[in-house]
């Protein structure tokens, strides 16, 4: 099965991605952190302010990270497709990676508690852990360091008040419109991503459960 996040930022895609990837073994495929390793000034620019980065480019490392082995049985697909224009890509490049169903969950989160996740976000750039100085559930048990791993963690540079307000406004004005596309076939199914992690992630096994009982 091929699982797409959808959602506004903060809503945990990057978290539910990863406990997926730890109990089902589908890989983490993030747009962002893709982008993030590329080593272009431009890029890097375009990350810090909260802007789209080109769909030719994204295509181009969708394309190379979807053809490797890890993803025939499977991926999880986080930050993808974002826009209206994204859609033929994501139809060409990730529909066609392999021959399993493709469900998208779209995560829903309100502004106001996005923007408290946003300021307290810690992440690992080591393993992709993501953690909350401002939820204590969701802390690191030492600051600043990764649980899981050891490594430091570090705030992302976008994660400030003012790209944040962006963000909200990009996904309102371009990636809402996508979800409405989505909705239109029928594969959709929303999540309530304000709930701890691990409630929203029972809720997603529920749908995978019945998606399989179904296909
Ligand atoms: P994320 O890690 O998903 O929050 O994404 C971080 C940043 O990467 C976004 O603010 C954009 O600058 C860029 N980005 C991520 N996904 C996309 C996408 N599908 N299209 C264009 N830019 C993207």
């Amino acid at each position: 099965m091929n699982i797409t996040f959808i959602s506004a930022p903060a809503a945990g895609k990057g978290l539910l991605s990863s406990m997926l990837n730890e109990k089902y073994g589908f890989p983490h495929v993030s747009i962002g952190d893709l982008l993030r390793s590329v080593d272009d000034e431009k890029v890097k620019k375009q990350l810090e302010n909260g802007e789209f980065v080109d769909n030719g480019l994204i295509a181009k490392l969708l394309k190379e990270r979807l053809s490797r082995s890890d993803c025939k049985e499977g991926f999880i697909l986080d930050g993808f497709p974002r826009n209206m224009t994204q859609i033929s890509i994501y139809e060409e490049v990730c529909e066609k990676a392999n021959d399993k169903k493709n469900v998208i969950i779209v995560l829903d989160i309100s502004r106001e508690i996005g923007e408290k996740r946003i300021l307290g976000r810690r992440v690992c750039l080591n393993c992709g852990n993501v953690y909350n100085d401002l939820f204590p559930s969701s802390k690191s048990k030492v600051p600043g360091v990764c649980d899981h791993c050891g490594h430091e963690l570090i705030q992302r540079t976008d994660d400030n008040l003012e790209t944040y307000e962006h963000r909200y406004d990009t996904y309102l004005k371009e990636t809402k419109p996508v979800i409405d596309y989505f909705e239109a076939h029928g594969n959709v199914y929303h999540v309530d991503g304000s709930v701890t992690a691990e409630e929203a992630f029972q809720n997603i096994e529920k749908i995978i459960g019945g998606y399989n009982d179904k296909h």
